[in-house]
Formats: structure tokens, sequence, C-alpha cells
């Protein structure tokens, strides 16, 4: 039988509970038999304060608990920047018989017709969009017809204002998973110094 994996792929400075919910909900509605938390090596529309090293370690904090969400590091050992297509392609020669979902906000939806050689990714992938619920699906002629729209629960958390919830000494606990709260404060990410 072909298998069904989503990959979420993300900057994850830091994951948080959106991020998983995302992966969950997509997971169940689309009969995924895994979801893989993809972290960019070189998210170079970007500006990250975080190491790709803690980035991948917050990942893998995050979903530890969860058998159906894996982490997959393979942008991190690319030099130069992520582009989704390269990664597509090295994971459609792995597993040919492997159907890939790739899983996104909004935001990032908005963004995809800047990315580099998007038909290439748009070819080996279906383009899985979430939104809000009574959102309209994003209306944008560059994106292909073969877009997947999948309405979540909305929570209303970000990485830019986890970054700056830690950083101001803020409660963070509960909106990123509770591992990931520990990794933050005793790193010090973040500005954060009350590890
Ligand atoms: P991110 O900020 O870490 O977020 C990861 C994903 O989760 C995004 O799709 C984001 O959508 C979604 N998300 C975050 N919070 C959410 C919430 N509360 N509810 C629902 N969805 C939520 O990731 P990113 O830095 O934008 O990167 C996304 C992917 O696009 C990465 O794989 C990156 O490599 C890829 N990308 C590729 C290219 C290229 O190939 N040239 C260019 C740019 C990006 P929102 O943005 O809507 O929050």
């Amino acid at each position: 039988m072909t298998r069904r994996v989503g990959l979420l792929g993300g900057t994850f400075d830091p994951p948080h509970l959106g991020h998983l919910v995302v992966a969950e909900c997509a997971r169940v509605e689309l009969e995924l038999d895994e979801v893989r938390l993809l972290v960019a090596g070189d998210p170079y529309q970007k500006s990250t304060t975080s190491t790709s090293e803690h980035r991948i370690a917050m990942v893998r904090a995050a979903v530890a608990d969860d058998e159906h969400l894996t982490v997959d590091a393979r942008e991190l050992d690319r030099s130069g920047p992520t582009y989704t297509a390269d990664t597509l392609a090295e994971l459609t020669a792995e597993a040919p018989q492997t159907r890939w979902f790739f899983i996104l906000g909004e935001d990032a939806a908005a963004g995809l017709s800047t990315w580099e050689r998007v038909d290439e990714a748009f070819a080996l992938a279906t383009f899985v969009v979430v939104t809000r619920p009574g959102d309209a699906a994003p209306d944008d002629a560059t994106l292909p017809d073969a877009i997947v729209h999948l309405e979540i629960p909305q929570l209303e958390v970000s990485s830019t204002e986890l970054r700056e919830r830690f950083a101001a000494g803020r409660a963070t606990r509960y909106l990123v998973p509770v591992a990931v709260d520990a990794y933050v404060r005793t790193h010090g990410l973040y500005g954060n110094d009350d590890g």
C-alpha cells in the first residue's frame, strides 16, 4: 500500500502547540501514516535567533511522546539556502512509492510564489494549506488547483510572540510543550536568563 506521509516544514524557533495541532489535525483528517517535522537548515527568507542545533533539539523534545510525529533533520545537512524542492526531490528518490503531503499555514502559503522552483515542489507533493474555521481559502492564482485546504482549530500562538514572552520572562508553559519550555530556560535562549 502507498504510504502517506505529511511534512510540516518550519524554522521552529521555537516549536509550539500551534505546530503540533496542525500536524495532528493533518494526520487524522488526511489519514496520514506519519507526520514529519522538517526542520529548515537555512530558512533564508527569515532571520533566526537560535542555532539549528537548538532548533532540532527543541523539535525532538516537542514530539518525543508522540509515536505519529517524527523529526526529519536532512535539511540541516545541506549547505546553502533551504529549498523545499530539493528536499522533496531527495525524499521522492528515496521512497518513490510514498505520497508526500507538504503542510503549511496561511502566511507561509501566501509566500509560495516566491519559493525557489516551486513548480517542482508542487509536482512532487500534495500541498495542504491549513486555514482557520470560517476563513475563505486563499485566493491566489499562482497556487495550483491541487492544493488541499484543511480547516483546523486556530491557536493564536506564534514563534515570534513566544520569543518575546521568553525574553520578557512572561508565562510560556503550555503554549510550548513542557519539555521545550524547560529546554529554552536551561539553555537561556531568546534572552531568557532564569534557567
Ligand atoms: P515556521 O514559522 O516555523 O512555521 C511552520 C509552519 O507552521 C508554517 O507553515 C506556519 O504557517 C505554521 N504555523 C505556525 N503557527 C501556526 C498556528 N498557530 N496555527 C497554524 N499554523 C501555524 O515556518 P516557516 O519558517 O514559515 O517555514 C515553513 C516552510 O516553508 C519551511 O519548510 C521552509 O523551508 C519552507 N520555505 C521554503 C522556501 C523555498 O523553498 N524557497 C521558501 C520559504 C519557506 P504560518 O506561516 O501561516 O504561520
